[in-house]
Order: C-alpha cells, then structure tokens, then sequence
C-alpha cells in the first residue's frame, strides 16, 4: 500500500522561463511524471508525438474535449492546449507525483475543479524570468522560432506574467541549477504534507 496521494504540481510561466526544462528534468529524475499535453500546434523541429505532445489535429481535439477526456484546455498563442484526465488522476490515486506545464488559464480552470483529488493532490508555480532583456534573449536564442512569433511571444508573455500574484509560489529565475535546487525543494517539502498522508 502506498503511504500518500500524489501531488499535482502545475508549473505556469511565460516561454522562455524554463519551466519546461524544470518539469522535464524533474520526470527525467524519475520524481514525478510529466503530463504529457495535447495541442493543435505542429510539432516544432526535434519534437517528438507521444514524448512532447500528443499533436493533434482540431478535430480530433475537439472530439476529445467532448468526451469529457480533457481536465482542462485553453488557447494560447492561436493553438490549442489540454491536459489529458489520463496523464493525472490515476498517477495520483496511486502516489505518483504529477507535475504539468500549463499557461494562466488552464491553471485558473485546475485552480477551480471540483474534484476533490485534484485540489488535495494541487500546489502551483509560477516560474518568473529575471527580467525582459533575459527573457528576451532567451525567447530569440532558442532559434527555432520566427521573428513574429517571438514578437507575439513577448507581448503574451508581459500579459501571462501579470497573473503571478493567483499562484501558492513564484520562483525568480537565476541559474539554471539555482531554479532546479529550488524547484526540487519544494516537491520534497509537500512530499512531507499531512494532508495526502493515508
Ligand atoms: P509551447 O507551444 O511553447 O510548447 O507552449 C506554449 C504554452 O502552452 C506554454 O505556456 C505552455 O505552458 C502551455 N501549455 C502546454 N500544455 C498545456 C496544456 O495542456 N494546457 C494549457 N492550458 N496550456 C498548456
């Protein structure tokens, strides 16, 4: 029998926060599963279906929203994003933390779920960059990304980056081995919550 629920750790942050890179690394170390997202958008070059995302077409998105298969989804960036009920509910029931990188609005959707579960399995995130001309030299050295779509990218993300104040935690970024340290620590101090203890 396991001893505690899982934890839900939903990671918000505009593009180029690294937030992706901190939940990848947290699955990559077996600490959790990543909750791997559906979208409409295409595959950029290196990505892999099934690994990145499940890419869908709009049709099959909607067909899935329909049967109820979705937590939640959203619109970003003219594409459509949504966490798949699968990838989360049995991994918590069975005491496997779940960490999920989603935008503003799909956290406010997880924020508000009825589900019991879900909102004592939940602690959010917000990955905060350590200023615009960082995050701007992060968003233009990813390089696979063009000049418009950094140019949207940025305006969303001075938006997305407004809505910090909902989230339990913010993390400002710093190094890249500073915000994993810090990262970590904060799955390994709820591991220790009462309230997910059987
Ligand atoms: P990208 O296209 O750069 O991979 O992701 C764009 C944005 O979509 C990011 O802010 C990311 O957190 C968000 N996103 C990824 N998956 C989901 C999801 O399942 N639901 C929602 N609401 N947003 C998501």
């Amino acid at each position: 029998m396991t001893e505690r629920t899982g934890i839900l750790l939903l990671v918000s942050g505009p593009s180029g926060s690294g937030k992706t890179t901190l939940c990848r690394r947290l699955a990559d170390e077996k600490e959790a599963h990543y909750s791997i997202s559906c979208t409409t958008r295409p595959a950029r070059e290196g990505e892999v279906n099934g690994r990145d995302y499940h890419f869908l077409t709009k049709e099959n998105f909607t067909a899935r929203i329909e049967a109820g298969e979705l937590l939640e989804h959203a619109e970003v960036h003219g594409n459509f994003y949504g966490t798949l009920k699968s990838e989360v509910l049995d991994h918590l029931t069975t005491g496997t933390d779940v960490v999920m990188d989603i935008d503003v609005q799909g956290a406010t959707q997880v924020r508000g779920c009825a589900d019991q579960g879900i909102q004592t399995a939940l602690i959010d995130l917000f990955v905060m960059p350590p200023s615009e001309d960082e995050l701007l030299a992060r968003l233009t050295g990813r390089g696979t990304d063009a000049e418009d779509v950094i140019a949207l990218r940025m305006k969303n993300a001075l938006e997305e980056m407004s809505h910090w104040p909902k989230y339990s935690y913010r993390l400002l970024s710093a190094t890249r081995e500073e915000d994993y340290l810090n990262f970590k620590s904060l799955i390994l101090a709820e591991r220790l919550r009462v309230s997910r203890l059987k």
